[in-house]
């Protein structure tokens, strides 16, 4: 075994390797271009690059490959080998700077939302050399940016660093106007991801989970998770043995991994990492869910990272926490106890207050997908109308900020702003509400909407730009004032004055709430349609090309992308429902009527009514019946609609009218599956699934 200290980052090139092996003066130099953000000169790329294969190549890896993050979730990854041919038919291991810096994969069949016209089918990329690169499976991975040949991005890291950067400029210029010495600053994050485990062999025998990665039909099992003794539970062998290796194989990566726990669900899991920073954690929370479903197979299992599995039990999802970090150590959310900082304390809470309340919107847009649709909203996840919980103490900050009408200079010249108002602020929050979508627990925020399966990328992108944006206009107000505790002190009040709304403490699941909310004017987007179309508002759009994150073409794009995703997901999901129902359950239910009809007729030649068998069978004929028609009008509805070029005609469709159709075969299906005997349904039930690991 080996100890800690050998496995954790052993297949990281980080900073101690690079400490390790680069000439001193190019460690400097890379260090001092990755602190500036600028390009790798060539010289130093052939260096680093040398070094990097020389480390991969001890290690028995002979390939490379430039690993990103295009916009279909997932990330991808080709595979050239260090090879370089020499004369004599020998060939000597080779990876050059430009090799490392640059990559020109053929990105026609990604995804581009129209901004990569088919004649300029190349897209290019680049390193984020902020971000280690990492030996995956015997090959040297180096994390990367994806655009195309104009520039545009077309992956989910790209305005992702962006984001950073504009946070980092806005937040730069407030902590200035405070005396800091800070020079950079970051947003970190903590991803805890959710998962199911299903046995293999069983989830196997599922159609609807091979091809949508959820089930399409199914009864909850007698017992669910009422019992609330999942939740914390102790951990099955077989589940803790997956975690074990699992967490090796994260280690091994550099990746964090600190708890893990059962969830609400049976079979549902947990793992959350320690935060880094937001882009390091965008990887490994990339990372981590690949690994999980690697992990899992050697064990048997499946992994499951669907936002709903399973119809009546809990779903999954991600907690985003997320605060702002600056180069001298400091964390901007945390509130502290010095009287000193409570002022800049106070000013970076209410610039995340500002950026929630103004733009909600964006916010549900980016967790919005045909799977979340599932979650949001559902009893078991934050509601779809997004708004923070601050706690009573915070609260009571807040409201005493909003009471002071009268600002008197001259009381707190000494204190800096408004600390006549401040108690000690909380230490520990440990006002636990996990109902509320955007919860403030400490130190940071926590943004509990975001989807199991999803990166984790494009809630980020949205949380740095708005508050980036809060902190550009506070710092313009700033700057430019002539006193400046007075109009902080003012800026504070007006602005929490003015987004006060949203803040609620109360239960999110509660239909009060619902009513609340409207009558404060929160948006409720329930669904991925309704919610996308904030990626496109001239606000926004306005938004991100004035902090340089998304071009209003590169926005167009993802609204698109979305739109067309939806789309494709449910009529797959509808086209494996017309399998499963047309070739697995009504033959089988058909299957089972003939038996019962064998028994009635027997049981009547023995002279005897057959009551009970009788009635059975005019409960499954009138069941049957109707699942043909249902079955018949999903499947007219599937193929009178050809997919257009407007995707969002296309996503209107399959939600107004397919939903339904779908919804309608499955609730009579399920009311099937409990007439028919056990042995003759034809796939494996819930209780199969959820209880056999
Ligand atoms: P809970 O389940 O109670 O919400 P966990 O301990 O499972 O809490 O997860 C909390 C997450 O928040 C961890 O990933 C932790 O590293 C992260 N976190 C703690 N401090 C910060 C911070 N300053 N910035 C970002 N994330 C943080
Ligand atoms: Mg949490």
């Amino acid at each position: 075994m080996p100890t800690m200290e050998e496995l954790f980052g052993s297949n990281v090139f980080n900073d101690a390797v690079m400490q390790e092996r680069l000439p001193r003066d190019t460690y400097q130099a890379l260090n001092k271009t990755i602190e500036e953000g600028r390009q790798l000169n060539p010289e130093l790329a052939n260096v680093v690059a040398n070094a990097m294969k020389d480390w991969a190549v001890e290690r028995g890896v002979t390939h490379f490959t430039h690993w990103f993050q295009p916009l279909t979730g997932i990330t991808a990854e080709k595979h050239d080998s260090f090879i370089h041919p020499l004369p004599g038919g020998r060939v000597i291991l080779e990876f050059s700077g430009k090799e490392l810096v640059r990559g020109e994969p053929d990105a026609s069949s990604f995804p581009s939302g129209g901004l990569r016209s088919t004649f300029e089918a190349r897209g290019y990329t680049a390193w984020d050399p902020t971000s280690y690169a990492f030996i995956k499976d015997g090959v040297l991975c180096i994390p990367t940016a994806f655009c195309s040949y104009g520039g545009l991005a077309l992956d989910q890291k790209t305005p992702l660093l962006r984001s950073m950067q504009t946070l980092n400029k806005h937040a730069v210029r407030i902590l200035k106007l405070f005396g800091r010495d800070a020079t950079r600053v970051v947003p970190t994050v903590g991803p805890e991801q959710e998962y199911f485990l299903v046995d293999k062999k069983i989830h196997d025998h599922r159609k609807d989970l091979i091809f949508t990665g959820r089930t399409l039909f199914g009864n909850k099992p007698p017992k669910g998770q009422e019992m609330e003794d999942h939740y914390f539970g102790s951990i099955k062998p077989r589940i803790h043995a997956f975690m074990t290796e699992l967490n090796e194989e994260l280690w091994k990566l550099g990746i964090l991994a600190k708890t893990q726990h059962n969830e609400a669900a049976p079979a549902q899991h947990e793992m959350a990492p320690i935060f880094t920073v937001c882009n390091v954690a965008t990887d490994h929370n990339q990372l981590t869910m690949e690994i999980m479903k690697k992990v899992a197979l050697r064990h048997g299992m499946v992994c499951l990272l669907h936002e709903k599995p399973f119809a009546g039990v809990s779903g999954s999802g991600k907690h985003n926490n997320w605060s702002m970090t600056t180069n001298t150590g400091y964390n901007l959310l945390d509130p502290g106890d010095d009287p000193s900082t409570s002022a800049q304390f106070m000013l970076f809470l209410t610039a995340v207050i500002k950026a929630v309340d103004e733009h909600a919107d964006l916010l549900r847009a980016a967790v919005s997908s045909a799977g979340n649709d599932h979650r949001l909203g559902g009893h078991e996840a934050p509601p779809a109308i997004i708004s923070m919980f601050l706690g009573d103490e915070l609260t009571a900050i807040v409201d005493a900020f909003v009471a002071d009408k009268e600002y008197q200079a001259s009381e707190k010249m000494d204190l800096e702003i408004g600390v006549h108002v401040l108690p000690k602020f909380p230490k520990d929050n440990t006002d636990r509400n996990r109902t509320s979508p955007f919860a403030f627990t400490g130190n940071k925020f926590e943004f509990r909407s975001l989807g199991a399966s999803e990166s984790i990328s494009s809630a980020n992108v949205m949380i740095n730009t708005i508050v980036a944006e809060s902190l550009r206009q506070f710092a313009d107000e700033l700057e430019a004032a002539e006193d400046f505790q007075s109009t902080l002190h003012n800026l504070i009040v007006r602005t929490l004055k003015k987004h006060k709304r949203i803040i609620f403490n109360g239960n999110g699941y509660s239909d009060e709430w619902v009513e609340e909310a409207a009558r404060r004017g929160l948006p409720n987007l329930t669904n991925t349609l309704d919610a996308v179309e904030a990626l496109i508002s001239p606000e926004n759009i306005a938004l991100f090309e004035r902090h340089h994150v998304f071009s209003e073409a590169e926005l167009r794009a993802r609204h698109e992308i979305r739109l067309d995703n939806y789309a494709k997901v449910i009529n797959i999901e509808a086209e494996t429902t017309l399998m499963m129902a047309e070739r697995q359950i009504l033959p089988c239910c058909m299957t089972y009527m003939g038996h019962v009809a064998d028994t009635c007729n027997s049981v009547n030649a023995a002279g005897l009514p057959a009551t009970a068998p009788h009635r059975i069978l005019a409960k499954l004929d009138e069941r049957i019946t109707e699942l043909s028609d249902a079955i018949d009008a999903l499947r007219a509805a599937v193929t009178s609609h050809q997919p257009t070029v407007n995707h969002y005609l296309d996503a209107r469709y399959e939600h107004d009218v397919i939903i339904p159709a779908m919804n309608l075969v499955r609730s009579i299906a399920d009311e099937l599956e409990l007439l028919v005997g056990r042995k003759d349904w034809p796939f494996p039930t819930y209780a199969d699934l959820l209880f056999n690991v």
